[in-house]
């Protein structure tokens, strides 16, 4: 039976998370170097200076790497508090791609690689980026189309191909490529970005702008990677970023949930306030139904979230679990900031809010980590499969 019990610590972080997020961070959403592809490196490495000091940076990784080690459920209690500001999460080190770069190193790295890697990840000392996507036709919503190959030459492995919307590239200290080696099979690589043979084409102008280092067009020309750099073991890619994909698809999930909450805040509050044709705004049903259907889809995207991140707690890989917790979050999430904008009007579409950024911010989110689609797809396709199996199973008695 589902149990959404909550620990005395898990109280404690959300409390001391919220107190961090509304009386620290917040202050530094006018910060002049917040810039059109995140905060500047300098801004980054203040804000985590805070969250060290305060005991809160990236509580979801294990005690050994300076962490809390919480379970999934936990996390999803603190990261949506840390949501709450678009800055949160990059303060307290649980940003995407880093935490699931952080989730996959964890599982799958060997002690020499998080070493040199995760710790100072880990520490928020560095950043990082996992290179997956592909222009020109390669893999996108179907990861099976990679172009990107890896050749072993000698001791080395040598890898060629572009990748694209690589999040946090510009200002990565390493990456993890996934390369086409045998076949059908892929495999991740660990690499440091100021490696030879990786050059950063173009940082592309976005919709989004929180997140450092903006998304960026990277060339891999010849890059050699030493065979103990390989992530796990070889020709197992495709696996590994399933690994890493449950976990990472749910934290979106968390930090959104934040984000959106706040756009909630600011719309009750404003509705409640402002008064048109005689009464508050909220007195008028069109503008109070829009408010408690928000209450109502921020309930849902809290409880599938924490259903899938139950279900991982379980030790199940959780793959439909969060397949549809991402789908629904991402909509519902997206109707709720929407409807925000609506309730306050021209001042929605206004930078005086915070609702129109997080609107800009959120919508990119219905595409990456599985389009909506692509999950709906999937969901069919799983009926179908279940529906022959059914068929084909002989009958009781
Ligand atoms: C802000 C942002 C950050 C990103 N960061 C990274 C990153 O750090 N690293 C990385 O590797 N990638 C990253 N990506 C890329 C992301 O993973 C891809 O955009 C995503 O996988 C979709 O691939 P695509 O853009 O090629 O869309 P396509 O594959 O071209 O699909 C386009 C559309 O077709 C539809 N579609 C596709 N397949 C189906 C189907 N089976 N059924 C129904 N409809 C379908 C969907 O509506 C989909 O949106 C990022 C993307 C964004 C927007």
């Amino acid at each position: 039976m589902t149990d959404f019990s909550r620990s005395e610590r898990e109280i404690d972080l959300e409390e001391r998370t919220r107190r961090f997020v509304r009386e620290v961070v917040i202050p530094y959403e006018s910060d002049r170097r917040l810039t059109a592809h995140g905060p500047a490196p300098g801004l980054v490495q203040e804000l985590r200076a805070a969250a060290r000091a305060a005991g809160l940076l990236a509580p979801q990784v294990a005690p050994q790497w300076g962490g809390q080690g919480l379970d999934h459920r936990e996390t999803a209690t603190v990261l949506r508090a840390a949501g709450y500001s678009l800055l949160g999460p990059v303060a307290m080190n649980c940003m995407a791609p880093d935490e699931g770069n952080m989730h996959l190193l964890q599982k799958v790295a060997t002690p020499e690689q998080q070493q040199r890697f995760l710790a100072p990840l880990a520490a928020g000392q560095v950043r990082s980026a996992f290179l997956m996507s592909e222009p020109d036709g390669g893999a996108g919503s179907d990861p099976g189309m990679l172009a990107t190959t890896a050749r072993r030459v000698g001791g080395d492995w040598v890898i060629d191909g572009r990748k694209w919307l690589i999040t946090g590239a510009v200002g990565a200290s390493f990456g993890i490529v996934m390369a086409r080696t045998h076949g059908e099979k892929a495999t991740m690589f660990l690499t440091p970005m100021d490696a030879p043979g990786i050059t950063v084409e173009r940082v592309l102008e976005t919709l989004d702008e929180a997140i450092p280092g903006g998304h960026a067009v990277i060339r891999l020309e010849g890059l050699r990677v030493p065979a103990s750099l390989v992530l796990g073991e070889v020709d197992e890619g495709f696996r590994y970023a399933q690994v890493r994909l449950a976990p990472a698809r749910l934290t979106h999930c968390m930090r959104w949930w934040g984000a959106a909450q706040r756009c909630h805040d600011v719309a009750v509050d404003y509705a409640c306030r402002r008064r048109a044709f005689g009464k508050p705004l909220i007195e008028h049903e069109g503008v109070g139904f829009m408010l408690a259907r928000n209450e109502v889809d921020l309930r849902q995207a809290q409880l599938l979230t924490d259903w899938a991140a139950w279900t991982l707690d379980q030790g199940s890989r959780a793959t439909t679990e969060s397949s549809m917790a991402k789908m629904e979050c991402a909509e519902k999430l997206f109707g709720v900031v929407d409807r925000c904008v609506q309730v306050l009007g021209g001042l929605g579409i206004t930078g005086d809010t915070p609702v129109a950024r997080i609107y800009r911010e959120l919508r990119a989110f219905r595409i990456y980590d599985g389009p909506t689609e692509v999950h709906l797809w999937s969901l069919a396709r799983r009926l179908q499969r279940n529906h022959a199996r059914a068929q084909a199973a002989p009958a009781p008695g």
